[in-house]
C-alpha cells in the first residue's frame, strides 16, 4: 500500500520523514490524533531491517499512544518518532537536531523518553523545545515513570483479579512475574508487601537477584509463563501471548506492565476462550504517560494528581473488563473501543 493511503487507512493526521544535514540524524516522526491535545509519545532510537519497518512500527506505536492516553483520560493525542539507528556519533548535537525538528512541528507532538533513551537526551532536546518532557526530578522534571507504570499494574491487576473470581484483594494469590527490570521489580515489592506469593524469572542475574531479594520465588525464564498462578504478569518483552504460548498457560488472569503483549488481534479472543481475563496493556501500563505528561498541566508537575490518576486505572480496568463481560468481546477489543469512543470516533 502507497504511504499516503497508510496513514488513510491507520487514521493518521501525519508522517514525517526527516534528514539533518549536519548530523546525518534520520528520523520518522507519526502524528497519529490530535483531537484531545498535542500528540504524546516517546522516541524510539532502533535499527530497523528496512524503512518499511520503520513505518509499520512508527504507525503502530503512535496509534497505540492515542489509545494509552485516552483511556487513562489525558489531555493528549498520541504520536511516537522513531530514529534510524546508528544515532550520529555526536549524540548531543543529534538531539539538538531532534529537538528542532520538533520544535518544528509547534506542539503537535510533545516527546518523551523510549527505548534507547535516557533522561539525559531529554534535557538535551529541552535546549531548544519545550516540547519534551521526562526530565529528571533533579533538573525539575517528573522523573522515573516506572514506579506509577508497576503501581498501576499493580491496582489494575487487583481489578483483573476481581473479575477472574480470585477475591478482593491480593493476599493469598500467586502471581507469575515475567521480567525483573524496573517496573518488574516495583510490581513485585507492592505483591509482596500485599502478602502474595510471587514467582519471578529474568534473562538477567541482577533482575533474578534484585527480585530473590524482594522474597520472589525464581523459575527459568522457558518456564515462566507456563508456571501454575493465579495472575502471570509479562513485564519484560512484546509478542509473549502468541499462538503457542497461550495453550500452555496455567492461570485465571493476565496482567502485566509489558507493551504489546498480544502478537496478534487474534491472541484476544483465544485467552477468552480458554476463560483467562487479559487486562489490556495499553489501560494497565499507562501509569508511565500520566506521570510524564502532568509535566505540562497548567501550575506544573503534581505527584498528588498523577498518584489519582494512576490509582483510578483500577476503575477504569474494572469498567472495561466488566463491558466485555456484557457485551461478549474480548477485553482488548473493548479498550479499543473505549478509546476510539473517546477520541470521537464511535
Ligand atoms: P527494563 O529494561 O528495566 O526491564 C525489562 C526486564 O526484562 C530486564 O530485566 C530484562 O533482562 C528482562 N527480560 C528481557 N527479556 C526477557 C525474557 N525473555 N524473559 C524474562 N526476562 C526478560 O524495562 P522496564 O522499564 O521494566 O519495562 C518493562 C516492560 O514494560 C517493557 O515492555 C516496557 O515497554 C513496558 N513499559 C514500561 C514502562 C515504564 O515506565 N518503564 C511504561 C509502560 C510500559
Amino acid at each position: 500500500m502507497a504511504i499516503l493511503e497508510r496513514i488513510q487507512a491507520s487514521d493518521h493526521e501525519q508522517l514525517l520523514f526527516t534528514h539533518d544535514r549536519d548530523t546525518g540524524l534520520r528520523a520518522i516522526i507519526a502524528v497519529h490524533n490530535t483531537t484531545r491535545g498535542p500528540g504524546l509519545g516517546g522516541i524510539r532510537i532502533r535499527e530497523y531491517d528496512s524503512e518499511a519497518d520503520a513505518v509499520d512500527d512508527v504507525l503502530r506505536l503512535s496509534q497505540a499512544m492515542s489509545y494509552k492516553n485516552a483511556c487513562a483520560g489525558l489531555d493528549f493525542g498520541g504520536a511516537k518518532a522513531v530514529i534510524l539507528a546508528p544515532l550520529p556519533a555526536d549524540r548531543r548535537a543529534a538531539f539538538l537536531a531532534m529537538g528542532r525538528i520538533v520544535e518544528g512541528l509547534a506542539g503537535r507532538y510533545v516527546a518523551t523518553e523510549d527505548m534507547g533513551m535516557t533522561e539525559a537526551d531529554i534535557a538535551v532536546l529541552n535546549e531548544v523545545t519545550a516540547f519534551a518532557v521526562g526530565r529528571s526530578r533533579d533538573a525539575g522534571g517528573s522523573g522515573d515513570p516506572s514506579p506509577h507504570t508497576a503501581l498501576g499494574v499493580f491496582v489494575g491487576m487487583r481489578a483483573t483479579a476481581r473479575t477472574a473470581g480470585l477475591g478482593d484483594d491480593m493476599r493469598g494469590l500467586s502471581v507469575a512475574v515475567q521480567g525483573c527490570g524496573k517496573v518488574g521489580l516495583g510490581l513485585i515489592a507492592r505483591l509482596i508487601d500485599a502478602g502474595a506469593r510471587v514467582i519471578a524469572a529474568d534473562t538477567d542475574a541482577a533482575g533474578v537477584a534484585a527480585a530473590r531479594d524482594l522474597g520472589a520465588d525464581i523459575v527459568a525464564t522457558d518456564q515462566i509463563l507456563a508456571v501454575e498462578a493465579d495472575v502471570l504478569a509479562p513485564c519484560a518483552v512484546g509478542g509473549v501471548l502468541n499462538e503457542a504460548t497461550i495453550p500452555t498457560l496455567r492461570c485465571r488472569a493476565v496482567a502485566g506492565g509489558a507493551n504489546n503483549q498480544l502478537a496478534t488481534e487474534a491472541d484476544a479472543d483465544r485467552l477468552a476462550a480458554r476463560g483467562i481475563v487479559y487486562a489490556p496493556d495499553f489501560v494497565i501500563n499507562a501509569g508511565g504517560v500520566i506521570n510524564v505528561g502532568d509535566e505540562l498541566a497548567p501550575g506544573g508537575y503534581s505527584p498528588e494528581r498523577v498518584r489519582d490518576r494512576v490509582l483510578a486505572i483500577e476503575q477504569t480496568l474494572a469498567q472495561i473488563l466488566a463491558e466485555s463481560r456484557q457485551s461478549r468481546q474480548s477485553t482488548a477489543g473493548i479498550a479499543v473501543i473505549r478509546a476510539q469512543r473517546l477520541l470521537g470516533n464511535g
